[in-house]
């Protein structure tokens, strides 16, 4: 009886597979102005992996933890950035948190993204103010947690967390960076988001109603 929350993630999936192949050429043209212009190109490879070895695993009866593992691992796996590595550890570190459960409860998924923040933080090291998706992530957590133990719906909690995610995003303009390829041109990056906060906070919008709905 795990299917429930199993084809849950498929969809979220999927929902960020489709927001990102439209945003690819914004977040490439964002990257290309302090980094190597492959952001875009990266987190489309990285999500069509996903989206097809979550199908593959659902196909065969895999629970939710499972579907996000073997999603995790195929994008990180094709993906080819520092992103991809980050996404796809991030995705299993929630799987084997959420676990098989058909229907995870509020506490399981607050527990979930901890656990995928938890580990893109221990495997890139980089903390808030150093201009990179934590920088999102971080708000998107907090308010997330806060909101669930106010007794807030999933699903509200994670739109709030969302657009939490969004304004931190874009406050990251005015950031220099301090970690991956984008630091040795620092200030051209002056003025523009980060591109990888800025998909973060857009596909963790799109992935909402299908994870917390
Ligand atoms: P690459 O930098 O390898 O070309 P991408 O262009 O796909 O990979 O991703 C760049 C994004 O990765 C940055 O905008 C930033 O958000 C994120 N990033 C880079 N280094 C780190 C890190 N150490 N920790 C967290 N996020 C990072
Ligand atoms: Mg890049
Ligand atoms: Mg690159």
């Amino acid at each position: 009886a795990s299917r429930g929350y199993a084809a849950s993630c498929v969809a979220a999936i999927d929902a960020a597979r489709t927001s990102l192949h439209e945003a690819e050429e914004r977040l490439g043209r964002m990257d290309a102005i302090a980094g190597d212009g492959d952001h875009g190109r990266g987190m489309v490879r990285g999500v069509d992996a996903a989206a097809a070895a979550a199908a593959a695993a659902l196909e065969q009866g895999a629970g939710a933890g499972d579907v996000l593992a073997a999603a995790g691992d195929a994008w990180a796996d094709k993906a080819g950035g520092t992103s991809g590595v980050l996404w796809g550890a991030g995705l299993r570190a929630f799987g084997e948190t959420v676990g098989n459960s058909a229907a995870p409860g509020e506490r399981d998924l607050a527990a979930g993204v901890a656990a995928f923040a938890d580990r893109i933080i221990q495997l890139g090291k980089a903390e808030t103010g150093d201009k990179t998706m934590v920088d999102a992530l971080l708000p998107f957590t907090a308010t997330f947690s806060r909101k669930v133990a106010e007794g807030s719906a999933p699903v509200q909690a994670w739109a709030e967390a969302a657009a939490d995610a969004a304004t931190a995003a874009e406050a990251t303009a005015q950031l220099l960076p301090l970690k991956g390829r984008a630091r040795p041109l620092a200030e051209k990056s002056l003025g523009t988001p980060d591109p990888g906060a800025t998909s973060l906070a857009m596909v963790f919008r799109v992935m909402g109603p299908h994870f917390a709905g």
